[in-house]
């Protein structure tokens, strides 16, 4: 522990961080690009932190990243850069795995598509080295990019304690804006997707620059199609709701198409209009947000369709 005006931990490893979580009320402090923001006092000026912070970006366990039984185990700490696909991170974290450096390219060539997108377009080049997988999702904002992404994965979270690790999908970890269901004792430690090397994937954001732009909408979505038929999908969209929003009865009349079963796209367009109630605020209106919320959706099964008219002409 070293001795400031905030009270600060440095744990070695997860266990002690985990110890130190079970004691005192730190918060873990990652990337800091959230937390410090939050706690600005005013320009220039150290931050005015709540009370003790822990530093958990540097853990060993929390910066892995796997494959193991058919599932991507992605560790906490991840920077964005390196989920964004960044060759030189790339480079880098495989000359560190030193004897298992073809499993760690392995699972990074894994990463989904959908997710390498949503972490590109997070924040700029600076940013993305800071900043990690668990501090965009414990922050827990509907138009946290990587978060819609994790949504269309249908990602789990894994937390940690001193008392064990249990395991919930992102949609339930996440239990509204800024909010989840993290106890005051845990930890996140991974995330975990499915290893699925033929997932098709749609990303799009839309925000008022490339970079540097804080989402207006977002929508993630993802697709697994087998012998010419959607076996599962999902739309995740950001920045329309309080948390991002999925949308079951669409996905389900897109479930199963293939095969016979052309998708219906003004029918689930018109589903996602009446599920969709964005707000207006200060970064964009209600009415915006939800016409590009519908032309994105109308883009993303076209975009289906068409990946799926090129499997079958490939298998023809
Ligand atoms: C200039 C700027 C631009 C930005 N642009 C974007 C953008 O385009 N898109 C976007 O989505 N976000 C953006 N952000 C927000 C921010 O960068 C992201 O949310 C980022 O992923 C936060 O990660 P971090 O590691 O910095 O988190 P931190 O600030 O360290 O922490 C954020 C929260 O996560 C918690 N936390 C961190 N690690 C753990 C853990 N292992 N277990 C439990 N809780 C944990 C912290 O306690 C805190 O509550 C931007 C921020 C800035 C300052």
């Amino acid at each position: 522990m070293v001795d400031a005006a905030v009270k600060t931990y440095l744990p070695d490893s997860l266990a002690e961080a985990l110890d130190i979580r079970s004691r005192v009320n730190a918060l873990p402090l990652a990337g800091g690009t959230d937390l410090m923001v939050r706690y600005r006092a005013k320009n220039g000026l150290e931050p005015s932190l709540p009370g003790p912070v822990m530093f958990v970006n540097h853990l060993p366990e929390l910066r892995k990243i796997e494959i193991s039984d058919g599932t991507l185990v992605l560790g906490a700490s991840l920077p964005m850069a390196l989920l964004a696909g960044d060759p030189g991170e790339h480079k880098a974290w495989i000359l560190k795995a030193g004897g298992q450096g073809h499993k760690a390219a392995e699972a990074l060539a894994a990463i989904p598509e959908v997710l390498r997108d949503a972490a590109s377009a997070l924040g700029a080049p600076a940013l993305r080295q800071r900043a990690v997988l668990a501090g965009n999702v414990a922050n827990a904002s509907p138009a946290g990019d990587t978060v819609a992404a994790l949504y269309a994965l249908e990602t789990e979270v894994v937390l940690e304690s001193v008392s064990g690790k249990r395991r919930l999908p992102v949609s339930r970890f996440i239990s509204g804006p800024g909010k989840t269901v993290l106890k005051p004792d845990e930890l996140i430690t991974a995330f975990r997707i499915p290893a699925e090397p033929s997932r098709w994937c749609y990303w799009r954001k839309v925000g008022t620059r490339r970079a540097n732009a804080l989402t207006k909408v977002s929508l993630a979505s993802c697709a697994l199609v087998k012998k010419g038929r959607v076996e599962s999908f999902t739309l995740a969209y950001g920045a329309v709701g309080p948390t991002v929003v999925l949308v079951p009865a669409a996905q389900a009349m897109v479930e199963g198409c293939g095969a016979g079963r052309d998708i219906d796209i003004p029918a689930v367009v018109e589903e996602v209009r009446r599920t969709l109630n964005p707000i207006d605020d200060q970064r964009s209106t209600a009415k915006y947000r939800k016409q590009v919320a519908l032309n994105l959706t109308t883009q993303a099964l076209e975009s289906l369709k068409e990946y799926m008219q090129r499997k079958q002409g490939d298998t023809a």
